[in-house]
């Protein structure tokens, strides 16, 4: 056992010496960083195009949990799996982790014409610091607008929620299924929340 936790260090040692970038590279460290999946359980959250919101909302937010993470925050995640959780719930949930920020991940419905990503912040608390954390998402084509969800409303840490796409269009719902544009949208995400920091 001795034996075996020696060469551990030592392994971890020349790791370092090695790949010192790796280590060094974790600009969110410090950081507590909540992420929630909209919806969950008996709520499917939007449907459409055989898919339901709170699914597409877990998949994502469990990729923006694991880029977080590699970026050095510490991550507290609404839930994990398909379970029903009050907005209350989740708020309070931030508040107790001590979160330093929260983001909220869901797809929106509307007619099917409607398509693009919507990015939403509340100037109840932390007005200015919210404002900027979706400007830090950057390529959103519907753009950064106020809203009063109660999960931005209420959290009293900078918080967004980020509408990933319509599923009730059909081409937004092909990517929304998609694991390249769930990576690809997780990644964004996570960039701006880096982004946000510096
Ligand atoms: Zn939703």
């Amino acid at each position: 056992m001795k034996l075996l936790m020696r060469s551990f260090v030592l392994l971890l040692f020349s790791f370092i010496a090695v790949f010192p970038a790796a280590f060094a590279a974790e600009p969110l460290s410090g950081k507590t960083v909540y992420v929630d999946a909209g919806h969950g359980g008996e709520d499917s959250g939007a449907v459409g195009n055989g898919l339901l919101e709170k699914d597409v909302n877990l998949e994502v937010a469990k990729l923006v949990d694991e880029k977080l993470k590699e970026d050095g925050a510490d991550t507290v995640a609404s839930r994990t799996d398909d379970t029903f959780l009050t907005l209350e719930d989740r708020v309070a949930k931030a508040s107790r982790n001590a979160s330093d920020l929260l983001i909220s991940i869901h797809a929106n419905s509307a007619v099917p014409e409607a398509s693009g990503t919507e990015t939403y912040f509340d100037s109840t608390y932390q007005a200015a610091d919210s404002e900027r954390l979706p400007d830090a998402l950057g390529t959103r084509d519907r753009g950064v607008k106020e809203s009063g969800f109660y999960v931005i409303k209420h959290s009293q840490m900078p918080s967004v929620l980020v509408e990933l796409g319509f599923i009730t269009n059909q081409t937004d719902a092909d990517k929304l299924e998609s694991p390249e544009y769930q990576e690809k949208a997780a990644g964004a995400i996570a960039d701006a929340v880096v982004s946000y920091y510096e």
